[in-house]
């Protein structure tokens, strides 16, 4: 039998710290590897399966549009592209009326920080500590963690990267600052739910400056946080949404959501993307959302998110090797006090499998459709995991 994980190691990119499963198949929170084991999946895909694995109504729309048609260009006009733009202005906060698809992540920041610069003629984009925005190199200009921007510099300039504090945001800005940029909830540096407050005086602050607020809201979109996006906790609305993960219920496709007025300052030819806005990833778009809103996903989330962030403050209360438990709706984190690996590995042995942050935070970004049972068996493969390995 083809040894896969052999191949993979051989013939791909070696940047991944890889779990040692082969997945193959995936159905709802669910998915299995090749020898048939069945695991809960609170990975996601890394938090791009919010409607759970080869949802249904996501599976029907793909394929009925990959019979119709899977490409067209975006000088011509096309069906379900325009239906897509609509959708997604209809549900991100009011004033949002403008969007630019991509294809990932990283793509909507790219978007995000060009329309800045174009916008207001300016140059300086400041970003926050513990914030991730993406790989590419403006987007990972304003990631904070220096090892994922040191081996690459010099990077894109005109980036500083502050504490997430009114006062130092205050100190830092200049006459030729565009825009400030953040994550809601901030997920790939370890699930930092959001100081209260902060965010409504900086929104008054970058109106009186003329400054553009950005959030990316790649990771905590379509309902992750317990609201449709988790701007909506902070009382606060942006100029500019990144969006992408969720979006596509795990077909690949990244949006870039503005006022229509600072879209609009993009020129003919200024930006654009091949595949963006392609009809296969706008099908597949427009199921995810019909989903998430029929479901009333973001609900979901709430309800189940509180739960789980109640079983997760018990196993820190029972094991001194958990530090502490943090998050908002269905995305969450469990802090340990030392480096996780073992811990990771041996959840995965029992059948469950969780992202990590760093060395020593385990994080969760489970399908919103998860049921109360497979939460149920999530808690009690972690208290086993960490019963064995407390000293
Ligand atoms: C994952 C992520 C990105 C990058 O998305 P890609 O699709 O991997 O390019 C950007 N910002 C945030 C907040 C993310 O979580």
């Amino acid at each position: 039998m083809t040894d896969y994980k052999l191949l993979e190691d051989k013939y791909l990119a070696n940047i991944y710290a890889k779990r040692p499963v082969l997945i193959v198949k995936g159905r709802g929170a669910r998915v299995w590897d090749a020898d048939g084991r069945e695991y809960i999946d609170c990975i996601g895909g890394h938090g791009v399966c919010i409607v759970g694995h080869c949802h249904p109504r996501v599976v029907e729309a793909i394929g009925k549009q990959s019979e119709r048609l899977m490409t067209c260009s975006g000088i011509l006009y096309n069906d379900v592209r325009g239906e897509l733009g609509e959708k997604l202005c209809s549900i991100t906060p009011e004033g949002l009326d403008k969007v630019f698809l991509s294809n990932s992540g990283t793509e909507a920041v790219e978007c995000a920080i060009k329309l800045a610069r174009k916008h207001t003629g300016k140059k300086e984009i400041i970003a926050m500590m513990k914030g991730f925005h993406g790989r590419t190199m403006g987007a990972l200009s304003a990631t904070w963690k220096r090892e994922f921007r040191r081996p690459f510099e010099p990077l894109v300039p005109g980036f500083k990267i502050v504490k997430l504090d009114m006062d130092e945001i205050r100190r830092t800005v200049t006459q030729d600052t565009a825009a400030i940029l953040f994550e809601p909830v901030q997920g790939e540096s370890g699930v930092y739910p959001p100081p209260q407050g902060i965010y409504s005086e900086l929104r008054e602050f970058c109106d009186s400056r003329g400054i553009l607020l950005i959030a990316d809201e790649v990771q905590t979109g379509f309902g992750r946080t317990g609201k449709m996006f988790a701007c909506e906790h902070l009382d606060v609305v942006p100029d500019v949404m990144c969006l992408a993960k969720g979006l596509g219920g795990g077909f690949p496709i990244g949006a870039t959501v503005a006022r229509a007025e600072v879209m609009d300052s993009f020129s003919q030819g200024e930006h654009g993307s091949t595949f963006g806005g392609n009809p296969l990833a706008c099908a597949a778009a427009i199921a995810t959302l019909n989903v998430i809103v029929d479901e009333n996903l973001p609900g979901r989330a709430a309800r189940l998110g509180e739960h789980l962030l109640g079983e997760f403050h018990d196993l820190a209360e029972k094991y001194n090797i958990v530090r502490e438990e943090r998050g908002l709706g269905l995305m969450l984190a469990l802090e340990f006090r030392f480096p996780h690996r073992e811990i990771i590995l041996d959840a995965c042995e029992k059948g469950l499998l969780t992202l990590s942050s760093g060395l020593n935070i385990m994080r969760f970004l489970p399908p919103l459709i998860i049921s109360r049972e497979e939460l149920d068996t999530t808690v009690s493969i972690l208290d086993e995991v960490c019963a064995q390995n407390e000293k």
